[in-house]
């Protein structure tokens, strides 16, 4: 059988890096028709939207997409293209995995998360409006019982399958009495169902403090949407940076795959940043399609490359102006030749 992706390459270093994460899928003999779908500025400016619905539509009719990074801009201009793709699909779970890789220099080891962050309420609805213009400004903060139902049974269920022992719900329910409230008692209901799971809750300040004194006591993570959104960063901080930090927006029917970082723009057309984020991402993806043993060869693979700390990046030499650092295809193409 032969899978059919859409593949986003996105802007900035998003194209360069999704043909390293390209090389490497298509060395694993995984048979993969790729289907270019062009999102972004530049789209913008040729078919006066950034996300035209043919994007949407490749990926409905597919089921999944690896998508490169995509530049938004800030304060003004178009909506998030990101958040627009989340939205349109209901992507409705951002899975999150930050893992210790030896050979990436971090203060820690042994680090082993699952961030599960839920995708589409809390205070990235968009619901905001002046109240005086110029002096006052609010933003509604929606948390329901449904969309919290959903994305605690997906942690568990993530947890169960990929045999995972804790499941950790961060919230803060002492000060957001009736949003976080309401998040936080769901997610105790929901962990009453999964009795094989160990549950605890955390206040999302004290959250932050633990990852970074015991980060090896937690598990996986489930997360309202904007402290998901900031502890993820925290948790890819603790494994060595956003250039090994892979993603997935997860729905009901479709899934895209993306790593955690952004489009890189001073680094475009360099062939420089790391490819590792967008190539685990990659991995998530097989695992998602059921391939797990060439998900879990590539993880090796990159581990291998990485522990080796020959062809690698600027980023991840001790010295990022070391002259032997290789470009973002040469270390591709040194974990591709690893699974042949
Ligand atoms: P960024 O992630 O692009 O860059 C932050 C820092 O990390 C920079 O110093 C950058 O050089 C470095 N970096 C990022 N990826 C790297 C890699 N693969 N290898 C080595 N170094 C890497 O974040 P930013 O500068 O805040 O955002 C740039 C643009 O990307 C913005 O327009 C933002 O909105 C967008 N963005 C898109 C996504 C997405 O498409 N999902 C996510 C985050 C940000």
């Amino acid at each position: 059988m032969t899978y059919r992706v859409t593949l986003i390459p996105g802007d900035g270093t998003g194209p360069e890096l999704v043909q390293a994460a390209r090389c490497v899928l298509d060395a694993t003999g995984v048979p993969i028709e790729w289907e270019i779908q062009e999102a972004g500025e530049a789209v913008l400016a040729r078919e006066g939207t950034p996300l035209p619905e043919r994007v949407l539509e490749s990926i409905r009719r597919n089921g999944v997409a690896l998508k490169g990074p995509i530049t938004t801009p800030v304060g003004t201009g178009f909506r998030s293209v990101n958040v627009t793709l989340r939205q349109s699909l209901n992507l409705y779970a951002n899975l999150r995995p930050a893992r210790t890789i030896p050979g990436v220099r971090t203060r820690y080891e042994q680090v082993d998360l699952v961030i599960v962050r839920e995708n589409m309420e809390d205070l990235y609805a968009g619901i905001e409006h002046e109240v005086i213009p110029g002096m006052a400004a609010e933003s509604i903060k929606i948390i329901t019982r449904p969309a919290t139902e959903r994305i605690v049974h997906f942690a568990f269920q993530y947890a169960r399958r990929n045999g995972r022992r804790k499941v950790t719900a961060v919230h803060k329910a002492n000060i957001m009495k009736l949003t976080d409230g309401l998040f936080l008692r769901v997610a105790q209901e929901v962990a009453s169902q999964y009795p094989d799971i160990a549950f605890e809750e955390r206040i999302v300040d004290n959250m932050c403090m633990q990852l970074v004194q015991k980060p090896e006591l937690y598990d996986v993570l489930v997360l309202p949407n904007l402290y998901g959104d900031i502890i993820s960063d925290l948790a890819s901080g603790l494994v060595g940076g956003l250039g090994v930090a892979p993603g997935a927006n997860i729905g009901e029917k479709w899934a895209v795959f993306e790593p955690v970082h952004g489009s890189a723009p001073k680094y475009a057309g360099q062939n420089k940043v790391n490819p590792t984020a967008t190539i685990l991402s990659g991995a998530l993806m097989l695992r998602h399609l059921g391939e797990t043993q060439a998900a879990d060869r590539i993880e090796a693979a990159v581990r291998q490359v990485i522990s080796e700390g020959r062809q690698v990046t600027y980023d991840l030499k001790a010295d990022p102006n070391d002259p032997t650092a290789v470009g973002t295809q040469e270390m591709a193409q040194a974990i591709a030749d690893r699974l042949r």
